[in-house]
């Protein structure tokens, strides 16, 4: 019922997937096929990541500026500050906008791994908030110099999207309490929405949704949600991220050696997964696809997300206004 009503209030939930650029030519065109795949249920936005310390500046950037020419998605680009002046920052920012980007994702990113005299850069911009405020300045001041000729194009407003952690960022060592009190520094910044990192249990999020309200936070909180068919997969994202992955759920994995089995209990449990969310209130789900359709689809589909949504077109700027607050 609740989500009848949810639905009925907001249309419905919002369907997003994150995809990463290609890591050599040979994997374009596998990854070209899933963008079209995906292309096929009309997401509201693909998010394109951005590798650690600007690592794939330029291939995300090609990644993004060919989403917008050829395809009909709305491309979200990641950006991260991390380690940069403020004046390469900038620089990028500028790169994309001038690329028609009107959607960013901005985070800090993470300090390069194992390098002990790694120290910020002294005129770095050092949180994800900071990051968001920069955003903002960028724009104003682009509007500022050609305001007329903006609203004669028609520019959407700039919509600009962070990260929220349901467990807490193992990377950082930052507790939730702390997470929260990022994330209301970052809407108090002038962030529009934000997405989460994994987790496996609904109340994991439900429950940093509901700490972050208490908090004052009042932007939409999308759960992102990663296909639970490859444990492999699984047991890399627990080492990255930090997230641990229940073992409930790897001894349900593990315990068949048909791919077809497993691939339809992992898809069960994601579907469970989803529905406690969009029960709960969520306003959509972003789905981690790396960069394969099959599994990411077949989520959906068991969720009634895709064919059964409420509506099929996809709204212009759903992205920059995503009134979808849970
Ligand atoms: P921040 O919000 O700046 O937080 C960093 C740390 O500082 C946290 O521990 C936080 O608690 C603390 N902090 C900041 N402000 C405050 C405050 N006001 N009060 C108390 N504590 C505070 N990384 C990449 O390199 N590329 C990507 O493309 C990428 N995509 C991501 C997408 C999503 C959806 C998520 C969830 C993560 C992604 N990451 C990516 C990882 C991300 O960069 C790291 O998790 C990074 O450690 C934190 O980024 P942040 O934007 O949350 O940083």
């Amino acid at each position: 019922r609740r989500r009848a009503e949810q639905a009925g209030a907001l249309d419905r939930p919002t369907v997003s997937f994150e995809l990463f650029p290609p890591r050599n030519p040979d994997a374009a065109p596998r990854l070209w096929s899933t963008v079209r795949e995906l292309e096929t249920v009309e997401p509201d936005f693909v998010s394109v990541t951005y590798g650690a310390a600007g690592k794939t500046r330029q291939t995300t950037r090609a990644m993004v500026r060919r989403l917008l020419r050829e395809t009909s998605l709305t491309p979200i680009a990641h950006l991260t500050c991390v380690g940069t002046s403020r004046e390469e920052v900038t620089a990028i920012v500028e790169e994309f906008l001038d690329e028609g980007v009107r959607s960013f994702l901005a985070l800090r990113g993470d300090p390069p791994a194992g390098e002990p005299d790694w120290r910020p850069h002294p005129d770095g911009v050092h949180t994800a908030a900071e990051l968001v405020e920069l955003l903002r300045d960028i724009e104003s001041r682009r509007c500022g110099r050609s305001a007329a000729q903006a609203v004669r194009a028609r520019v959407r407003p700039l919509s600009v999207a962070v990260a929220a952690f349901p467990r807490g960022n193992h990377a950082t060592g930052g507790t939730r309490a702390q997470d929260v009190q990022a994330l209301l520094a970052k809407q108090r910044a002038g962030a529009d929405f934000a997405i989460t990192q994994v987790f496996y249990e609904a109340e994991a999020y439900l429950g940093l949704v509901a700490e972050a309200r208490a908090a004052g936070v009042t932007i939409p909180i999308v759960p992102g949600i990663i296909p639970t068919t490859d444990p492999a997969r699984l047991l890399r994202l627990q080492e990255l991220t930090g997230v641990p992955v229940p073992r409930r759920l790897f001894d349900l994995l593990g315990s068949t050696d048909d791919p077809v089995e497993r691939h339809r209990r992992g898809t069960r449990a994601g579907v469970d997964l989803v529905n406690g969310v969009l029960d709960g209130g969520a306003p959509g789900v972003h789905v981690y696809t790396y960069n394969k359709h099959e599994a990411a689809l077949d989520l959906l589909d068991g969720a009634d997300l895709i064919g059964g949504r409420r509506c099929t077109v996809t709204a212009p700027d759903a992205v920059t206004t995503p009134d979808l607050t849970a």
